[in-house]
């Protein structure tokens, strides 16, 4: 516990620091800690440290999760892996926000699988960075026409773009055009401000292109046990 205390102060501050050289304002900077492979005791330590959002990227394990922590407040949950259409109503019971609508049918999907009238489910638009087409995320010429899609369902609210910087290109280029991409999609919903990126080796690359979310996992969390 104090290491992880540790770990999660000098990330914080490399945050801020960060946001200070860029002229960001740290206060509107949300620093996600991503737990995935982790046990749910991870998460009560973190919420005891004051974290107030988590990422999982697998819909079972983050199903698991919650229900395991039913009884912790104060926690948003997010979720950043791959969608799977016919999962949508167990992403949506189990996450505030879904970070990874990268298509046509899992935003219908999740549409489906709300209240209508009810509560909105914060989701996010996935691009692909990368030139390999069979990546998580919609190409880029295709933005415009999935945020209009998404704008039209009811039951989601969508808040911005996410992406995670290719291996094979620094990520400095790579954040300034998801920036670009994020003016796309405000051009559609003029709120929708919200820029997830930036992980644990290039989150100052992500907070001076724009980033207001940053999904950190194992430089608070130290090195992620394996794939369970
Ligand atoms: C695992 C993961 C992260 C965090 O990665 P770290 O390198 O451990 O910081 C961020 N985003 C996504 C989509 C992930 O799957």
């Amino acid at each position: 516990m104090s290491e992880l205390r540790t770990r999660l102060a000098e990330v914080d501050e490399n945050i801020a620091s960060a946001a200070r050289r860029f002229q960001r304002d740290a206060a509107e900077i949300t620093r996600i800690v991503v737990t995935k492979f982790h046990p749910a005791q991870l998460i009560t330590d973190l919420a005891a440290l004051g974290v107030h959002d988590v990422g999982e990227n697998r819909q079972q394990e983050l199903s698991q999760k919650r229900a395991e922590l039913a009884d912790l407040g104060g926690v948003r949950w997010h979720f950043i892996g791959q969608a799977q259409s016919n999962k949508a109503r167990q992403i949506r019971a189990a996450a505030d926000v879904v970070h990874s609508v990268d298509r046509e049918k899992i935003a219908t999907a999740l549409d489906a699988a709300g209240e209508p009238g009810g509560a909105q489910l914060d989701v996010l638009l996935q691009v692909n960075l990368t030139a390999d087409e069979g990546r998580g995320g919609v190409e880029p010429a295709d933005i415009e026409k999935l945020a209009t899609r998404i704008a039209c369902l009811e039951t989601l609210r969508l808040r911005g773009v996410m992406a995670v910087a290719p291996l094979e290109e620094d990520p400095a280029p790579a954040f300034a055009r998801l920036a670009g991409y994020s003016d796309i999609v405000r051009s559609v919903v003029a709120d929708a401000r919200w820029i997830s990126a930036g992980m644990s080796h290039d989150f100052t690359e992500a907070i001076a292109h724009g980033a207001t979310h940053l999904r950190i996992g194992s430089a608070i969390t130290g090195t992620r046990p394996a794939r369970g």
